[in-house]
């Protein structure tokens, strides 16, 4: 945590800024520690400032003991111009992509300050994981692992899109999960053509494809896993387009390491899925960073030049989807090693018939 602040304060002088206010929540966990939901992290070229109301005092001083913790009444900007006047803060930077045009006006009226919009900052920091983050993740990932074997024992003809979805986050949580990453996709049938087919109401119906994306949090950090089953009867079309998505999925997975870029990557399994004479069908990027965000840097896609390192957490996800006839999608979590790349997720890639 110490060193995450010292990175911070030395971008400050690189960039002859006095200080950054941080709002972004995962941004402020990062370089704090807490956990709360509403706090603001200040940091000097000297020192750095936890932020928050009286709700949240007890907790920051617990959480964040490298930052001193300032509790604001009301008047958060007044409190904060006042602050920033006694650290003799001149220039501060704000999070563009966080902050809203409303705060934005709030800062510039009640702040006697130049404020300068800043981008990535944080973010760039996060891109590589400490052992720490890298233990939470793997955690968050087992906990997904344990969901996939439940609920392909829970599946079956008849049972909603949304039962699926309601199983598997109260099995997570059982297991340890604080929450689900984000809103469950269960996608059967032809509804797997939506790569964002959140459950529905649908039932599921013999011989459909499902498509399962799901993942669990744990202390903070997302894990992220897709799975496509199919339920009692598999066709020859199926089993086709599977076995496109699964070789493209594999191929990617051996490219990832050290040194090779987002998009080299997202080319590998795009090439074999435009081979196969579905290039038009496979319109996403093929994966993207995680950890205290389910979406975050580096991204593995069409353009992405950030160059992997070890330490980087990226998931690796083709996908084809057929409007009217369904989809198929296989998602890992993968770690960039120092020669290759370690495979987070452990659930079986083989096509279940269930
Ligand atoms: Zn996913
Ligand atoms: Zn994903």
């Amino acid at each position: 945590m110490q060193q995450r602040i010292e990175q911070v304060q030395r971008k400050l002088q690189d960039t002859g800024l006095d200080g950054i206010l941080v709002t972004t929540p995962e941004n402020r966990r990062y370089l704090s520690g807490f956990t709360g939901t509403s706090g603001f992290v200040l940091i000097t070229r000297e020192e750095g400032y936890l932020i928050t109301d009286f709700r949240y005092v007890e907790q920051a001083r617990e959480q964040a003991p490298y930052l001193e913790i300032v509790q604001h009444g009301q008047d958060f900007y007044g409190d904060l111009a006042k602050l920033l006047q006694e650290l003799e803060v001149r220039t501060l930077a704000f999070e563009e992509e966080h902050v809203t045009y409303r705060q934005y006006r709030k800062l510039r009226d009640k702040l006697d300050v130049a404020l300068e919009p800043v981008r990535e900052w944080i973010e760039q920091l996060r891109l590589v994981k400490s052992e720490a983050e890298i233990a939470r993740l793997k955690k968050a990932v087992k906990i997904a692992d344990e969901g996939f074997s439940h609920i392909v024992g829970y599946i079956a003809v008849g049972k909603t899109e949304l039962d699926i979805s309601l199983e598997l986050e109260f099995y997570m949580r059982k297991q340890g999960a604080s929450g689900a990453a984000f809103d469950i996709i269960i996608a059967s049938g032809p509804r797997g053509a939506l790569p964002h087919g959140v459950a529905s109401d649908k039932t599921i119906q013999k011989g459909e494809l499902v498509v399962m994306d799901f993942g669990a949090v744990y202390a903070g950090y997302h894990s992220d896993i897709t799975r496509t089953v199919n339920i009692g009867r598999l066709g020859e079309k199926q089993r086709e387009i599977y076995d496109i998505v699964l070789e493209a999925q594999q191929a990617a997975i051996e490219a990832v390491k050290p040194g090779v870029t987002g998009a080299e990557v997202d080319q590998v399994a795009r090439d074999i899925i435009k081979d196969k004479g579905y290039g038009d069908n496979f319109g996403h990027g093929l994966g993207h960073g995680v950890g205290l965000a389910i979406h975050e840097g580096p991204r593995l896609a069409p353009g992405a030049d950030t160059v992997l390192k070890p330490g980087m957490v990226v998931t690796v996800e083709p996908g084809i989807y057929i409007p009217g006839w369904g989809g198929v999608r296989i998602e890992d979590i993968v770690l960039v090693t120092g020669d290759g790349c370690e495979v987070l997720t452990a659930s079986t890639k083989e096509l279940l018939v269930l």
